[in-house]
């Protein structure tokens, strides 16, 4: 079934979605089950699977001198979509991104996932990879996810990249893309964010995952920008609790966004790693409950591998 049926179906009650990290590359699906198992008691009607591109390292090798490598740490996400629809009968949603892909290798993909009978994608450009400094797409790639959402709603219409392709099968593809409240790190403002947004909704995408945010009244500002501008698909918040100290520098590193003083200066004060864990988990029951109070269509957690959190968090919101 379609993410956005989900929605239409749910009767104004907000669902709930889960999103996994493929394994570190010679690890198995034991790392996804063993995440997945204990959460899907809360019945999640789909999950989402990340795609990780390579990326380059510098080996040294025995002259002293160093290789630049490149390496893919997680590969896999369409074979672990088909094992998470196989395993628990929800759909999986894998992210596709065109950083590493030709529209063609793009195309591939996604006659695979239509073969496979999964019809919901994440369509993202990616970031640029370490060292490259600036997204660069392949030779024969997409530069922006917006082109690889025509390239999908193109073959919803039947219509291939090789032009000979008469009356070629219809896929069935529901849309999502990217949403970032505080803005993409790129974009020179939010305005700008949101026009590329909109032709995104425009040519075809669906629904809209934010990037996560720490304070809810990015996320409201945010759908109300949208509504303004006539971006009218479902908006669905992204959710990470913050429960390491570390995490104070790097989320704002990694992620471009702020976070509230009064979460920072709760875990600066917590004693220990422990109470700093209790922090974060009741700040992200806060926002749950009334991003949920306030009619958010679905609330979608980033677990990255900490099943035990995230499974306590939502027991409290559910
Ligand atoms: P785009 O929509 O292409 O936008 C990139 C930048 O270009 C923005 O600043 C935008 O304003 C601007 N822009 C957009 N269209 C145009 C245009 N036509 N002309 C000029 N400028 C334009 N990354 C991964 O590698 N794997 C993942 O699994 C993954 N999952 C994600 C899930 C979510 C919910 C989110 C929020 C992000 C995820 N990302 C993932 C990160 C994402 O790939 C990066 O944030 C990337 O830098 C931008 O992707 P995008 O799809 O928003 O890009």
């Amino acid at each position: 079934m379609k993410v956005t049926d989900y929605f239409d179906n749910a009767n104004g009650n907000t669902l709930i979605s889960f999103e996994v990290l493929p394994p570190l590359k010679g690890g198995s699906m034991k790392a996804i089950f063993d995440t997945l198992d204990p959460l899907m008691e809360f019945k999640p009607p789909f999950i989402d699977v990340t795609y990780h591109r390579e990326e380059f390292i510098y080996v040294k090798k025995t002259t002293g001198y160093y290789e630049k490598t490149a390496i893919r740490k997680r590969p896999g996400t369409v074979g672990i979509c088909a094992a998470i629809m196989h395993r628990y009968g929800v759909d999986a949603v894998p992210h596709l991104i065109c950083g590493g892909f030709t529209k063609e290798e793009t195309e591939n993909v996604l006659i695979d996932l239509n073969f496979l009978d999964i019809n919901n994608v994440l369509a993202l450009r990616g970031d640029a990879r370490k060292f490259d400094g600036k997204f660069i797409p392949e030779k024969d790639g997409h530069n922006y996810a917006l082109d690889m959402v025509k390239q999908i709603a193109n073959m919803n219409n039947g219509k291939y990249l090789d032009d000979n392709i008469e009356n070629g099968e219809k896929t069935n593809f529901c849309i999502g893309i990217a949403g970032y409240p505080e803005k993409h790190f790129e974009a020179p403002n939010l305005e700008s964010d949101l026009a590329f947004a909109k032709q995104k909704v425009e040519a075809g995408a669906n629904y809209i995952v934010t990037q996560m945010f720490f304070d809810n009244k990015y996320y409201f500002e945010f759908v109300d920008r949208c509504r303004e501008m006539g971006i009218n698909v479902p908006i669905v918040p992204g959710l990470k609790p913050l429960t390491k100290k570390y995490q104070l520098n790097s989320i704002p590193r990694l992620f471009h966004l702020d976070l509230p003083q009064e979460l920072a200066t709760a875990i600066t004060a917590a004693k220990d790693g422990k109470a700093r864990k209790e922090v974060g988990i009741e700040w992200s029951i806060h926002q749950s409950k009334e991003l949920k109070a306030k009619g958010a269509p679905c609330l979608h957690y980033y677990t990255m591998g900490d099943v035990e959190t995230i499974k306590r968090i939502v027991e409290k919101v559910y």
